[in-house]
């Protein structure tokens, strides 16, 4: 990294990646799966670790490598791996940190598919994994046991948006020998760093803030201790998690404006929050930026902003909620988030239309729940398509 780029934006900007022979000014694409030696000797070296250089994409890529230095830069840490996606992300972690025998601590309303994964999968494996709401911490205290290894939680988590005190629950972790993993999608490096907080590993589904734009899936894992850096860049080349160069390169380039990105989206979203909390149709509003959110005192001590992403519920249970989806013609009614565009979303029509109401209830998915995740858009503009879609309700009272 460049040793001139101190503040965040610079290192933004500056780290990970440099000139090429040419003299590039950006990493570019190396849209290749191996890489030629010169000789037996220089292959023979790579492959023991003796000398640096590249062998094969799979393990290693200058495109990739580029985009991992920026992130670890970002974070604090000692080494950065990326990963296919999110998941392969968590995948690699689970694989890397924990062992037959072991327990592990995270938090109840964790993104889906890494509960599923643990759950329904690893418990093959003889590792077994107790699920709290981490916001509690005496709840955490009461979930350790003497084989937990790890604590794995989500702050902010998704879509109670309820914040786990970082610093607290590390101090459990650490002193019960086990380490504390976050996934940081939600605030990403801009908002939140876990390390400054005493997390040992802190990972993104790159695919949200991240990239931002709404066109790569993609993760990362970031490393506070380069020997467990290296234990997760071994699973992830065993287990063909990786990263390719063409996604690593645009993944790079969305980067660049992060902070951009989040201080406009955050500015909109706080106004946007105030005004949804004054609507007659609306039940609450859950942003970490409002005074009424429970935790809004420990979020702004552990995070530089409040984000980008609002809960709320309507009054008028699923109806209003379909209706919402259908009446909106700004925001786009799709999943995911964090990206440049704002996205509106109801679980309890769409990503949990499946679950019974009771196992809805059990994942804070209530039946006017609305997650809208606030791009970089007019924000009177979205305020007005809000409105717009809102009124004339038949269920407003
Ligand atoms: C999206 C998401 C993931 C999974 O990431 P993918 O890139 O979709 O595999 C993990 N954690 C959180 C908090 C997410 O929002």
């Amino acid at each position: 990294m460049d040793s001139k780029a101190s503040g965040f934006a610079s290192k933004l900007i500056h780290a990970g990646g440099s000139p090429d022979d040419c003299g590039s000014a950006v990493t570019p694409i190396y849209q290749t799966s191996t890489f030629v030696f010169e000789n037996a000797r220089q292959g023979a070296d790579r492959f023991a670790g003796k000398a640096d250089g590249y062998i094969y994409t799979r393990i290693g890529n200058p495109t990739i490598n580029a985009l991992e230095e920026c992130v670890n830069a970002l974070e604090g840490g000692e080494g950065a791996i990326a990963t296919s996606s999110g998941m392969a992300a968590v995948t690699t972690a689970y694989f890397a940190l924990l062992q037959s025998g072991d327990h592990m601590v995270s938090t109840a309303s964790v993104y889906g598919p890494s509960r599923t994964l643990m759950e329904q999968h690893f418990s093959k494996f003889n590792v077994q994994s107790t699920y709290v709401d981490t916001s509690d911490i005496e709840k955490v205290k009461r979930a350790i046991k003497p084989n937990t290894r790890m604590i794995y939680v989500e702050t902010p988590a998704n879509p109670g948006m309820q914040i786990t005190d970082l610093q607290a629950v590390a101090d459990i972790a650490h002193a019960n020998d086990a380490l504390l993993v976050v996934d940081s999608t939600f605030a990403s490096p801009h908002l939140q760093r876990p390390f400054s907080l005493g997390a040992d590993v802190v990972l993104h589904s790159v695919t949200k803030f991240i990239n931002g734009h709404a066109d790569v899936v993609g993760g990362i894992l970031i490393a506070k201790d380069p020997t467990i850096a290296t234990r997760l860049r071994k699973i992830m080349i065993v287990t063909g998690c990786n990263m390719d160069p063409h996604q690593a390169f645009l993944v790079h380039r969305g980067l660049k404006t992060l902070s951009l990105r989040i201080d406009k989206a955050q500015e909109s979203a706080t106004k946007i929050a105030r005004w949804l909390e004054s609507r007659p149709e609306v039940a609450w509003v859950r942003y970490i930026g409002l005074e009424s959110h429970p935790q809004h005192e420990l979020a702004l001590r552990q995070m530089e902003g409040p984000g980008a992403m609002i809960s709320f519920e309507l009054k008028g249970g699923i109806e209003a909620g379909e209706r919402l989806m259908n009446r909106v013609r700004l925001a786009m009614l799709a999943v995911s988030l964090g990206g440049v565009e704002t996205l509106i979303q109801h679980p309890a029509s769409m990503t949990h239309s499946g679950f019974s109401e009771k196992e809805r209830l059990e994942a804070d998915i209530t039946d006017g729940l609305v997650r809208y995740s606030v791009g970089i858009e007019d924000v009177d503009d979205l305020i007005e398509d809000l409105r717009q879609a809102l009124e004339d309700d038949p269920e407003a009272v």
